[in-house]
């Protein structure tokens, strides 16, 4: 993509609320605007950021069975009524009518939706264990949306249900969806402590909540300070996860809390997936039994699993920036390369500019070129800003030499090489 062509509206000054570092930096990199209250626009920038995340999630719930469905956002009220929470939701919920004055609702979340599609057609034992997902929009009319797509009102989830014969199977499809968010997570260069929550309104016994540590966020953690040598690769032990100890300071009690004082730690986190295990609750309050082997209804018993797209891209660069800006993870980054072309008015450095361009994309390689006329100066403070991991930079000098110069956005460090090791580099 050329930067001349791109559409990146960057914002110099942003308004007093946006208080946290992501909440600026995405207004600033031309990532997202601001629609009204809780309601933002997800620009090009931002919008390759949020689909990247979306296919890393999409993934790791494929690869341990989930499978993908789509629901409405739009949802009649009657299935909220028959589960009683149609009233209890309160007023987060956006109630809608239609022209023939029937109720109707932006989804919240979709665990009655989802019971009916299973209770209309899985009718056996046989059928089970089943887990179906969607990447569908959310409303919620959070009292005091804030800090960006953080705490918005209109956000994209990922939400999966889970359906199991018994109960020792839904624990152990809840074991199987912890691994898959640790390494969803892990592999967007995240450490996420799985916290055990409260359940709420949702109901259940078994909860967690996964966090990415930082300073702005709105939770206070007390956990094992094992959790920071964890790596959460292909051999997740989720025995061992559980078996450590960490809190949200709601349910922890400093008088019962099994670890040392020197190994604990204090932080604050931001909570970016939350899982529950709720038994029956919702197969029999809709009535969605299945036959048993010997004949018998039996309810299967339930999962649900979310993580908030949106709020994950802002934590992550909650985590992941400096002083000039944004540092992506190569994972999830919008392009791998910036291309700077240091003088533009300079006829052989724009020709070797555009053949390192158009040789990068042909190696596979998603770039954007900085093709403008601006100095070069401006053009590496703006690359710095919307913080693609590699920089490849062209200038009259180097290439007469026959070398690129390329700078690594996190470390800084910078290298010289010729065109060929460079599309070798990124093969
Ligand atoms: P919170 O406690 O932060 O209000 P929640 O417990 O209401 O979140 P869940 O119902 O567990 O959230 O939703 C699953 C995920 O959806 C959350 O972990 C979070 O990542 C995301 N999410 C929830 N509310 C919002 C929001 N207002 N804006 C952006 N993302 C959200
Ligand atoms: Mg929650």
């Amino acid at each position: 993509m050329r930067m001349t062509q791109f559409f990146l509206p960057l914002v110099k000054d942003v308004t007093q609320d946006a208080q946290i570092a992501s909440h600026k930096l995405m207004l600033k990199a031309g990532m997202m605007c601001q629609e009204s209250a809780g309601l933002y626009a997800w620009l090009p920038l931002g919008l390759r950021v949020l689909k990247k995340v979306e296919e890393i999630i999409r993934q790791e719930q494929d690869r341990i069975g989930g499978q993908e469905i789509l629901l409405p956002v739009i949802q009649s009220a009657d299935l909220w009524k028959q589960s009683d929470r149609y009233e209890s939701y309160g007023k987060e919920m956006l109630r809608i009518r239609d022209r023939h004055d029937r109720e109707y609702l932006f989804s919240p979340t979709n665990e009655e939706a989802v019971t009916n599609i299973f209770k209309r057609f899985v009718k056996s034992y046989r059928q089970l264990p089943s887990i179906l997902y969607h990447i569908q929009w959310k409303f919620r009319d959070e009292i005091r949306p804030r800090f960006g797509v953080m705490r918005c009102r209109e956000f994209l989830m990922k939400d999966a249900y889970s359906f199991d014969v018994d109960a020792q199977t839904a624990r152990e499809t809840y074991f199987k969806m912890m691994a898959s968010y640790l390494r969803t997570f892990s592999r967007m260069g995240l450490t996420v402590v799985p916290v055990r929550a409260d359940t709420g309104p949702i109901g259940g016994d078994l909860s967690h909540e996964f966090h990415i540590l930082a300073q702005t966020g709105e939770s206070r953690l007390y956990y094992d300070k094992a959790f920071d040598e964890l790596h959460y690769d292909d051999e997740i032990d989720v025995e061992k996860i559980l078996s450590l100890y960490a809190m949200e300071e709601g349910m922890h009690d400093p008088k019962i809390c099994p670890v040392s004082k020197e190994n604990l730690r204090e932080a604050r986190g931001i909570e970016v997936g939350h899982i529950f295990n709720f038994g029956t609750k919702y197969t029999k309050g809709l009535e969605a039994g299945v036959t048993g082997k010997n004949g018998e209804i039996i309810y299967p018993e339930c999962g649900s699993y979310g993580i908030g797209l949106g709020r994950l891209v802002a934590g992550v660069i909650e985590a992941f920036r400096d002083e000039h800006g944004i540092i992506w993870p190569e994972s999830i980054a919008p392009f791998k390369v910036g291309l700077i072309n240091v003088k533009e008015s300079d006829d052989t450095t724009r020709l070797c500019a555009d053949d390192t361009y158009k040789k990068l994309q042909a190696h596979g390689v998603e770039v954007l070129y900085d093709d403008t006329q601006e100095s070069p100066g401006v053009k590496f403070n703006r690359m710095d800003l919307i913080g693609l991991p590699w920089q490849v930079i062209v200038g009259p000098r180097d290439w007469q030499e026959g070398k690129v110069e390329i700078k690594n956005r996190k470390t800084g460090a910078r290298e010289k090489m010729s065109p060929a090791e460079l599309y070798q580099k990124f093969l």
